[in-house]
């Protein structure tokens, strides 16, 4: 092997490419210039070599496909030892894992038999001046952005889906693609039985988002915002007290402690609008807040106020937005 480089690890879904990998890619093209390293991009499955040219296209120099029938199913003992087998071997000096709900649980796994640190859930890496990589994590509860230095090899990293720039793919970028079958594929004695159910709801990927937060008074009011969000074509998102008190899935739960979003619209509801929440939604594109409180911190994020009572302001807003669907106009003068 020759050269130095830095890994992306692919997530597939479905034999998909998780958009998050694009997403470290471009990153990782980035502080690969700066620090004159090779990008390599290693994925796993059972047929998904010809996948292999998307992550050329999206910035890898080299794309490892481990393509193989033990691998046709998302199984954490065997792509972990896939991986750490393929880091002992090519040694890249940086090793990138999206933070989604499955690397967040195959990465801590790949570091430890590694013998290797790892920063979890950062949203920004940079290089300093001499040459190093920093980084960037919120800590204390979102309050600071933590800059981490790590001295151990290889630098592993998980980072948050939706927080990178999504880089232009270019057809006409070349590179190279080596399939591989691997030597040793870990069994973890569970016997795989079939598929039962599918995560609720895709926060993360949502165009319009309409969250409810300790503004609702009990758990069949949530109903009023499931409404709006089925006439807007959106979905359900909650502040972290909703899911602590059971109403609802950690699957809607938006923030520092939850998922990180970025849709066109978010509309927040009788949620005050802590640093915790809005780690994971102050990039939506327009922000628009309903609270009683006037001084709510929400507002001061909110591209629209409206200070008003969410039981009263949304059973509204859902009226008026049935009369438009139900004359099928678009624009309404004078609402
Ligand atoms: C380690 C850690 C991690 C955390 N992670 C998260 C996280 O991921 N996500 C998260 O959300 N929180 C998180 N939290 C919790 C966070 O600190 C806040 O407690 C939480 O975000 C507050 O939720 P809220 O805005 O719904 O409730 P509150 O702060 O109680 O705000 C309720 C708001 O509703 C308004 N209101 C009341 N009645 C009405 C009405 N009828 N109409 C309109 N407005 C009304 C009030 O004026 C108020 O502003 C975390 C905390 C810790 C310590």
């Amino acid at each position: 092997m020759s050269g130095k480089g830095i890994l992306v690890y692919a997530e597939t879904r479905e034999s998909e490419i998780h958009p998050i990998s694009f997403e470290l890619l471009g990153k990782a093209r980035e502080i690969a210039e700066k620090l004159g390293l090779e990008v390599w991009s290693v994925i796993l499955g059972s047929g998904i070599s010809d996948k292999a040219s998307q992550l050329i296209h999206y910035g890898a120099d080299r794309v490892y496909a481990y393509d193989d029938e033990r691998l046709r199913d998302l199984n954490v003992v065997a792509y972990k030892s896939v991986l750490v087998d393929f880091v002992k071997e090519t040694k890249p000096e940086i090793f990138l894992i999206g933070a989604t709900p499955w690397g967040r649980s195959l990465a801590p796994r790949i570091a430890a038999a590694l013998d290797t640190g790892l920063t979890a859930d950062c949203i920004d890496l940079q290089v300093s001046e001499d040459g190093k990589l920093i980084q960037i994590r919120p800590a204390f509860t979102g309050n600071i952005l933590a800059h981490i230095e790590t001295t151990s090899k290889p630098i592993m990293t998980t980072i948050r889906y939706r927080v990178m720039k999504m880089p232009e793919p270019d057809p006409s970028r070349r590179g190279e693609v080596i399939v591989r079958r691997p030597e040793r594929v870990e069994a973890d004695g569970v016997k795989f039985l079939g598929k039962v159910s599918e995560r609720g709801v895709n926060l993360a990927d949502a165009e319009i988002i309409v969250a409810g937060g300790k503004g609702l008074k009990k758990k069949e009011d949530l109903r009023i915002l499931e409404e709006l969000a089925g006439l807007l074509g959106g979905v359900v998102g909650v502040s972290r007290p909703l899911v602590e008190e059971g109403w609802i899935s950690k699957d809607h739960q938006v923030g520092f402690s939850g998922n990180t979003v970025k849709p066109r619209i978010y509309i927040a509801c009788g949620i005050s609008g802590s640093p915790q929440h809005l780690a994971g939604m102050r990039d939506s594109g327009i922000i628009i807040a309903v609270n009683t409180d006037p001084s709510a911190p929400i507002f001061r994020h909110a591209d629209y106020g409206v200070v008003a009572d969410l039981y009263e302001f949304i059973p509204r807003l859902i009226s008026f937005l049935k009369e438009v669907k139900g004359h099928g106009k678009g624009v309404v003068k004078g609402a």
